[in-house]
């Protein structure tokens, strides 16, 4: 028996599920080993016995916290994927500004009629079985996920910082062409691609299982990042944690 697999997407731009479907040359691989029974990017059915649930987007309503513990309920497995998912990602960024004038500021005279609260990662309401980081997520490490997933074992996510693969590579360190750089509290897994180009991480992995802050803070700030900068650019996709909140 073919194991049965639903994507479902709460808040988000769904980009992450849209990285799924880029994987054409991978999707045959795929759709052979799993039945899809749920995904509205590319079927009409929608089946609620389903083994593996796998979910983009963060919450941000009501409803959401009830379809989101409904789904839980379903799923012998649940995979948070991306980084709205996993820790809420950009849209935390709303938790920090008056909920009542980011509604008039979006949506003007009807702010009144949407319903919404401080956005929260999936973890925040159910137990999350694995993790899928990015914004949006790596096409290589989805298929690390859902092959082992498939074969039953633990799938191999780096849980250290974005300058171990960066210095493998042999990247310039953008501190030293002038520019600053989440990565050394940044988890790896995205082949440190932004350095790569030039350009200094922001931070979308979320950060990585022992992420040494305060030494960050102090390179950034001997590159001129101010302590409000920092915090800033902390926010930017671990928002979440900055609320007090324990790291998935
Ligand atoms: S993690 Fe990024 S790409 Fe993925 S759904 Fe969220 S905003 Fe879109
Ligand atoms: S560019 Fe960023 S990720 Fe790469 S070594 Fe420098 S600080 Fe680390
Ligand atoms: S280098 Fe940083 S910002 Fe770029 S994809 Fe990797 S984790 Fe995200």
């Amino acid at each position: 028996m073919k194991p049965k697999v639903a994507v479902f997407a709460f808040t988000s731009c769904e980009g992450c599920s849209l990285v799924m479907l880029e994987m054409e040359e991978r999707l045959p691989d795929i759709m052979g080993q799993v039945e899809f029974v749920n995904f509205r990017e590319v079927m009409d059915e929608k089946r609620d016995d389903y083994d593996i649930a796998i979910i983009d987007g963060a919450i941000t309503r009501e409803s959401e916290v009830e379809e989101l513990k409904a789904i839980r309920g379903r799923a012998k497995i649940l995979v948070a994927m991306g980084a709205c998912a996993v820790q809420g990602g950009l849209y935390c960024l709303k938790n920090f500004h008056d909920p009542e004038k980011t509604m008039e500021y979006v949506y003007g005279d009807k702010a009144g009629s949407f319903d919404t609260m401080p956005v929260r990662p999936l973890s925040h309401y159910v137990a999350v079985d694995f993790n899928i980081y990015g914004c949006p997520i790596d096409k290589k490490e989805f298929l690390e996920v859902f092959r082992s997933l498939i074969l039953g074992k633990r799938p191999n996510i780096p849980d250290y910082p974005i300058c171990n693969e960066c210095r493998m590579a042999e990247n310039i360190c953008v501190f030293d062409r002038g520019l600053t750089c989440m990565g050394p509290i940044t988890r790896a897994g995205c082949g440190a691609i932004c350095p790569a180009h030039g350009l200094g991480c922001c931070g979308c992995r979320g950060m990585a299982d022992k992420p040494f802050i305060l030494s960050h803070r102090r390179i950034m700030a001997e590159h001129g990042v101010s302590e409000e900068d920092y915090m800033a650019k902390l926010r930017e996709f671990n928002g979440y944690y900055q609320q007090g909140h324990e790291k998935p």
